[in-house]
């Protein structure tokens, strides 16, 4: 049974969604977006994938056992989840919607199959889908990890079609061939939507008032 509360209403804050194929430079596109916005919150998520050499619980991922995520699906403390390459992965409903109240922008790095989830619950949400300049890039970048066994690389590079195949679905694509130019888009596309009229005219409800007087 689901016994989590319902989601909040929107906020002034906002939800940025951010997916790719495996390899594409996703992860490191949004720590480079993170410290040159240090309002947006990365939401952890959950999963059942073994942590990679360096990776940290709770920083990474929370890490944790098939058992517990699927008692945790059960419970409703996903806001949405998903698997990917064979693992479960999932982003905590209490989290983003803290963070939110909180007063920050929250960004989540999943796949599209939970963007769609977040579509539906938290529809102001902006989606971006980051893709590679070419197959053969995304091979190169997939090896060039060297975390990662041969056979987690093929299925990543099997599966990227599949992700791909719904990168229309999002509010932007970014391609990313030169590393500097796609941080450029990603940030401008943050900038703008925080220009946004609907979400201005709360924020600055006083200014208006006074403009208006
Ligand atoms: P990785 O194992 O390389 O860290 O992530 C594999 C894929 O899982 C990536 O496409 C990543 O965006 C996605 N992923 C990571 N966290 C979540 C999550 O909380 N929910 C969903 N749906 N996908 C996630």
């Amino acid at each position: 049974m689901n016994t989590a509360a319902p989601d909040s209403p929107s906020t002034e804050c906002t939800l940025f969604v951010v997916a790719a194929p495996s390899g594409a430079g996703k992860s490191t596109l949004v720590n480079a977006l993170l410290e040159r916005e240090p309002a947006i919150s990365l939401s952890i998520s959950h999963t059942t994938r073994p942590p990679r050499p360096g990776e940290q619980y709770g920083r990474h991922y929370f890490f944790v056992e098939r058992e517990e995520f699927e008692r945790e699906i059960a419970e409703g403390v996903f806001l949405e989840h998903a698997e990917v390459h064979g693992n479960l992965y999932g982003t905590s409903r209490t989290t983003v919607n803290t963070l939110l109240e909180q007063g920050r922008d929250v960004l989540l790095e999943i796949d599209w199959q939970g963007a769609r989830q977040i579509r539906k619950t938290k529809p102001d949400c902006v989606s971006v889908f980051i893709l590679p300049p070419s197959r053969a890039e995304l091979e190169r970048r997939l090896r060039g990890r060297g975390s990662d066994s041969a056979e987690v690389i093929a299925r990543r590079l099997h599966n990227s079609r599949e992700e791909i195949a719904h990168a229309h679905e999002f509010d932007y694509i970014i391609v990313n061939d030169n590393f500097d130019e796609a941080l450029d888009d990603l940030q401008a596309i943050v900038r703008a939507v925080r220009q946004r009229s609907q979400l201005q005219w709360k924020r600055h409800e006083t200014l208006i008032a006074e403009l208006l007087a």
